[in-house]
């Protein structure tokens, strides 16, 4: 396992709440294809690190609506990142 793939999993950015594998990340093996979902302040936000879709909802308790779509995008998406430096 790469270093860069050990850091994804033992750290996980400020804010980030919950974190959901793609199913990119399923087929290829790499695990820093997910769906994080972050909390700032009463706004929660699903962004999906390999295609860029999110979800975003700024009303209280949001993270009810947010968490199913990041769960449900992350159960499809099949898109990988852009490599880095291209
Ligand atoms: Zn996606």
């Amino acid at each position: 396992m790469s270093r860069t793939i050990r850091e994804s999993l033992a750290v996980w950015p400020e804010g980030v709440i919950a974190r959901h594998l793609t199913k990119a990340a399923e087929i290829t093996g790499d695990p820093t294809i997910t769906v994080d979902v972050t909390e700032t302040g009463d706004k929660v936000r699903a962004a999906c690190r390999g295609c860029g879709a999110d979800h975003l909802n700024s009303i209280a308790y949001s993270r009810m609506t947010v968490e199913p779509w990041a769960q449900d995008h992350a159960e499809s998406c099949r898109a990988l990142p852009r490599p880095e430096g291209s």
